[in-house]
């Protein structure tokens, strides 16, 4: 991992203000809306905010953007808790922008005294009418010129329940001509009786997004509040809000480009579908591009740290491919995972000139790039699995492993040939009856003999059953056309259920993480194999 993250736009604002006094520390916040499970494309926020304030010995928040109650619940503040500890970030305080309803309320009142908001009476679709378009100006509301002690009295009754959801809002006066939407008179508050998963039914008024999150920024003493571009155009009211309320230190909208993984659904909502409609086997679905998803799959925090460094943050949007973010995996995992063998679609050898009952302990090194790791002892017998794959009886050209009359060597063990095949009653290949080159083990001196390849094998004695589950992108590379869920790969994962593998790995503990060798990498998750990343690199740098 790189020791010091590579420098960035925000870094260069955040250190001239810094050099020019404008601020004396710096205070940034991950904001995430309690509404679903965070996915890789909020870990990007999380490792631009945290280490923000890790990189300035500042301090980043973790506040939950609940609003909207009727879409939010406990169940993903836990959650998004959780993630945010395994990628590693401990937040400086845990708020929520529920906790500041009362002071967000009485902003509110502020601004109706002084005369910078006024209850609307329109429908939300007249609301919309009035607003105009790109190249239309709006129409002022009928309601506009409301005397402040109407308005306050009728924000005072929303407060108090009087109205139905959607009779009445509070807006801001802002300019119904401005070229920026987002200026023309935009909601403040509208009417919601929901209960709130923190607020309970207390209130029936509910703060908007975009009023709600500069004054939270604000009274937190953010310095630097980062959000993706397409909140871009909303800035100019972010900044309307924070002065029309009067806050002395103002908070600095930033934006940069959100990160999008090719034929990669990156939407909580999109996700929540694949869930609701048993598409998957919950948010951590191995094949899931959420945060837990992918810490299930086996993705190591560090590798997934990683690849937000080596994406960058930028002002444009573009899209990564999810072969950058595997090769971080596999990169971390070369260095890490003990190497251990399994044979996912098993094949019976028969040594025959290995004597009957004899058995010996054979080196098998831990990892290559450990050599002080040392080895493990494997036990070697007459009669092994190798890989199905691994044998061919019309081998293609270059095929480096093993043919009838062919050599290979067992992995960290003897060089066998091939005499013999035998088939079983549909014709399919029962089983290899193979010999032996005796002073062929590994580490001896087997320079006189020329062999196919390296292959790796069980021992047929002593393996034990472990299915063996591969996974495929959840959405078909193929299609790119449509409704996401008519573009589902309809074989995303396949299981190997007559897998075999070492003694040693059908007893170690669960969240365990190897190399199979020439195979791929693997993870113990429930009682099975998973895939964590196959071997191959398909990054192109
Ligand atoms: P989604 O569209 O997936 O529901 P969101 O933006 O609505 O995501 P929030 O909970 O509001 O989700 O996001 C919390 C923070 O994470 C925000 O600051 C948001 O900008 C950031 N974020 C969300 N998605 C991405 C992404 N793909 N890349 C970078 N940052 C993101
Ligand atoms: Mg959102």
């Amino acid at each position: 991992m790189a020791n010091e993250t590579p420098s960035n736009f925000i870094h260069d604002i955040i250190e001239k203000d810094l050099s020019e006094g404008k601020i004396n520390g710096v205070y940034t916040r991950f904001p995430p809306e309690p509404n679903g499970y965070l996915h890789i494309g909020h870990a990007k926020s999380i490792a631009l905010n945290f280490g923000i304030a890790k990189k300035y010995g500042g301090k980043c928040n973790l506040r939950f953007d609940d609003t909207n109650p009727t879409k939010e619940d406990v169940e993903y503040v836990e959650a998004i808790k959780e993630d945010i500890r395994w990628l590693g970030f401990e937040w400086n305080e845990l708020r929520y922008a529920s906790d500041y309803f009362e002071q967000i309320y009485q902003l509110a009142e502020k601004l109706i005294m002084d005369g910078k908001a006024y209850v609307c009476d329109l429908s939300a679709e007249e609301i919309k009418q009035y607003r105009g378009t790109l190249t239309e100006p709006g129409k002022d509301s009928p309601y506009l010129d409301r005397s402040v002690e109407e308005n306050l009295r009728l924000f005072r009754e929303m407060r108090a329940g009087k109205y139905k959801d959607g009779e009445k809002v509070l807006r801001a006066k802002i300019d119904m001509s401005s070229p920026n939407l987002n200026m023309r008179d935009p909601v403040l508050y509208r009417i919601i009786h929901a209960s709130h998963h923190n607020t309970g039914d207390k209130w029936c008024i509910y703060p908007m997004y975009d009023f709600t999150h500069p004054i939270s920024d604000a009274l937190e003493g953010i310095t630097h509040s980062i959000c993706t571009l397409e909140f871009e155009d909303h800035r100019p009211l972010y900044d309307w809000t924070v002065e029309n309320c009067g806050f002395e230190k103002r908070p600095k909208q930033i934006e940069f480009a959100r990160l999008n993984i090719k034929n990669t659904i990156m939407s909580k909502r999109f996700l929540k579908r694949l869930v609701d409609e048993g598409k998957v086997d919950g948010w951590d679905d191995p094949r899931m591009p959420t945060l837990c998803g992918i810490r299930r799959r086996g993705y190591p925090p560090e590798a997934i740290i990683e690849f937000c460094e080596r994406i960058g943050v930028a002002k444009a949007n573009s899209e990564v491919d999810m072969a950058l973010l595997e090769h971080c995996v596999r990169e971390r995992l070369n260095e890490t995972a003990e190497r251990a063998m399994a044979v996912l679609k098993p094949l019976k050898v028969i040594i025959t000139n290995y004597p009957e009952g004899k058995s010996e302990m054979v080196d098998f090194e831990i990892n290559p790039n450990k050599p002080e790791l040392g080895a493990r002892q494997i036990e070697f017998g007459r009669e092994v699995f190798i890989e199905r794959e691994d044998f061919s009886l019309s081998p293609p050209p270059r095929y480096h492993r093993l043919t009838k009359g062919g050599m290979v060597r067992l992995k960290g063990a003897y060089i066998i040939r091939c005499d013999d095949v035998v088939f079983g009653e549909k014709g399919e290949i029962s089983h290899l009856l193979c010999s032996y080159v005796e002073n062929s083990r590994s580490g001896q001196d087997t320079s006189g003999i020329k062999v196919k390849g390296v292959i790796h094998w069980v021992n047929a004695r002593r393996c034990e059953n472990v299915p063996v589950i591969k996974y495929y992108p959840l959405l078909n590379p193929d299609v790119q056309e449509g409704d996401f869920m008519e573009r589902l790969n309809p074989a995303s994962k396949e299981v190997y259920e007559n897998a075999l593998v070492e003694p040693y790995l059908a007893q170690c503990s669960e969240r365990s993480r190897f190399q199979f060798i020439r195979v791929g990498y693997y993870i113990k998750d429930r009682g099975a194999f998973s895939e964590i990343v196959g071997l191959k690199d398909s990054y192109k740098p």
